[in-house]
């Protein structure tokens, strides 16, 4: 693609573009420029309808009789396999359920399990800090095993030994957006005798995710991002079928058990990917993701890469054009193929600059201690909108507004 340059070349971008439509599906404030759909997706405009059709009618008048008549026993199953496509799977190789921090719990104590004799868990530093604890949380309660850290720029080959037994990545780095080549990796691990989870909760409905030709053994991800599921929806699990059979999962509640409702005294895990579930699942949060897979299912996941290329790349060539002498710096991969669906950028005063923006309506978000965060989710925006983004942030700096003490103080949640 040409770089546009002028707005007007943005909206005749706007005009041919093929996934235009895909925004009518969403509920939008006015006004806003929404760049934080990778922490949390907006509204589907069906969903509001979708959510009253489960409480008023699916609870209201179908009460206990809809955990058969209205599915909702099912539902992490159902789900599980619409979500399946986005991810590369088999549509029995996926089950949504609970947290992205408890599904990590379930596949690695898994994972561990099928490598007996190996005792090191490798996970990276810089990982998403509910992965690094989840994993050191999994070792400590377990006798024998220990975590191992891959440092920022370290090479994986450097830590990865023959007591490796399993290794958990996150697909695309939260703070940067760097991208990791996820077959190769998988392989590299593969080699050295242990298992692979990788964590696409970055890289889910951002970018087409390959878990199946990959190789990969397990994986989680959430829905509330990308995948617009709504804040606080369930996460998923992914487990190969492969391993199915002999994966077995600590948290070995009635729901993931062969027959529930036979109410025995011994556990017996469900044959399949169902023995990844633990409890009755919060049915009215599946609402909102039911109608979030209904708009997904109509979309063509190559499309929505190529235009976040499209969308990335103008990001990171305007604002080198019009933010500059400001200490901006670039901090994601500046080419594409490495990079997920966000641009951060660093600046010491990120925190009142994000603050500032967010106040003339361009939502993105800040990571500690420098890091201003840009989403760009394809289904929504427009390239009009990239523009008009980086003008604003351009106005922020160029007159010094961020420097204002109401934009110092912090928020609970950033
Ligand atoms: C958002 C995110 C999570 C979230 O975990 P929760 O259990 O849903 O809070 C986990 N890992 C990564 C990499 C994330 O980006």
């Amino acid at each position: 693609m040409v770089t546009p340059a002028t707005r007007s070349d943005c909206a005749e971008l706007d005009k041919h573009d093929p996934l235009a439509r895909m925004r009518e599906e969403f509920t939008l404030p006015d006004g806003v420029i929404y760049l934080d759909g990778n922490s949390l997706g907006p509204l589907p405009r069906a969903a509001s309808e979708r959510v009253r059709e489960l409480v008023d009618v699916e609870w209201g008048e179908g009460l206990v009789r809809s955990w058969n008549d209205a599915g909702w026993f099912d539902k992490p199953r159902t789900l599980g396999a619409r979500i399946a496509p986005l991810v590369g799977a088999q549509p029995d190789e996926v089950v949504v359920c609970d947290s992205t921090s408890i599904n990590l719990f379930k596949v690695l104590s898994a994972a561990l399990r099928l490598r007996p004799g190996r005792s090191t868990v490798v996970t990276e530093a810089g990982g998403f800090p509910t992965d690094l604890y989840i994993v050191e949380g999994a070792t400590s309660s377990a006798k024998g095993y220990r975590r191992k850290l891959l440092y920022d720029g370290q090479d994986l080959a450097e830590v990865l030994d023959d007591d490796v037994a399993v290794v958990v990545l996150g697909h695309v780095d939260y703070r940067t957006g760097r991208l990791r080549d996820m077959a190769r990796m998988t392989d590299q691990v593969h080699r050295a005798g242990a298992l692979m989870i990788w964590d696409v909760c970055h890289s889910v409905g951002a970018l087409p995710v390959r878990l199946g030709d990959c190789g990969v053994d397990f994986a989680v991800g959430c829905t509330y991002k990308y995948l617009n599921g709504g804040p606080g929806s369930p996460a998923f699990a992914f487990a190969a079928r492969r391993h199915q059979h002999d994966a077995r999962q600590p948290l070995s509640g009635w729901h993931g058990h062969a027959d529930p409702f036979a109410f025995s005294a011994e556990y017996q895990p469900a044959p399949g990917i169902s023995r990844f579930l633990v409890g009755t699942p919060p049915v009215v949060s599946y609402a909102p993701l039911e109608s979030s897979l209904d708009i997904w299912s109509r979309v063509d996941m190559g499309r929505v890469r190529a235009k976040s290329v499209a969308m990335t790349s103008l990001f990171v060539t305007l604002v080198e054009a019009e933010c500059a002498g400001h200490g901006l710096e670039i901090a994601s991969p500046l080419d594409p193929e490495e990079r997920g669906s966000q641009v951060s950028l660093r600046h010491p005063d990120g925190y009142r600059i994000i603050r500032a923006l967010i106040e003339r309506g361009v939502i993105g978000d800040f990571r500690t201690p420098d890091m201003l965060r840009f989403g760009f989710t394809p289904l929504y925006l427009r390239y009009a909108d990239v523009w008009d983004a980086v003008v604003r942030l351009r106005d922020v700096l160029e007159s010094g507004v961020w420097r204002e003490e109401r934009f110092g103080a912090p928020a609970t949640v950033t």
